[in-house]
C-alpha cells in the first residue's frame, strides 16, 4: 500500500505486513509511521489524503481551545497504538478554508477519513479509552 512520508510528502510503497516494523522513506529517510500525529495545512492536505492507502484520523483544533488541550495528550497516547491509522491534526485557525471545507462548528472534531471521503466524525473532547473505543468500531464497520 502507498504510505505518505509525512516530512517530504513522498509516496511510499510499504507491503501491509510491513507497516507495524517502522518502515522509514526512501527519500528522506524518516519515520513514515512516526505512531504521533503529524500537521496537515492547506498546503499538504490534499495530496496527503489523495495518495495515503492508510485511513486519516483528523482532530481539528485551536490555540484557544481549552477541550481540544485536554485532549492532545489522549490523541498522542492513542496513535502509538496505531501502526494502520495516520493520526493527523489540524490548526483550524492557520488553516480557515480547510475548517469551512470540513464544515466544523465546534472543536475538538475529530474525523476519520479513507482516502477523499469522510466516514465518521465526532465532537467533543475524548479521553483515551474513549477515542480507542470510537477508533475501533470505525476500523471494524470499515471491513
Ligand atoms: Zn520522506
Amino acid at each position: 500500500m502507498i504510505v505518505v512520508c509525512p516530512s517530504c510528502n513522498a509516496k511510499n510503497r510499504v507491503p501491509e505486513e510491513k507497516l507495524a516494523e517502522s518502515p522509514t522513506c526512501g527519500q528522506c529517510h524518516q519515520a513514515l509511521i512516526p505512531l504521533a500525529p503529524i500537521e496537515l495545512n492547506e498546503q499538504n492536505f490534499s495530496s496527503f489524503i489523495t495518495h495515503s492507502d492508510l485511513p486519516v484520523l483528523i482532530d481539528l483544533w485551536a490555540e484557544w481551545c481549552g477541550p481540544c488541550k485536554m485532549m492532545a495528550p489522549h490523541f498522542a497516547q492513542v496513535a502509538k497504538q496505531y501502526p494502520n491509522v495516520v493520526f493527523a491534526k489540524i490548526n483550524t485557525e492557520e488553516n480557515p478554508r480547510l475548517s469551512s471545507a470540513f464544515n466544523v462548528r465546534s472543536i475538538p472534531t475529530l474525523v476519520f477519513m479513507n482516502k477523499t471521503t469522510e466516514v465518521a466524525r465526532v465532537s467533543g473532547a475524548l479521553r483515551s479509552s474513549e477515542l480507542q473505543q470510537w477508533l475501533d468500531q470505525q476500523l471494524t464497520s470499515q471491513k
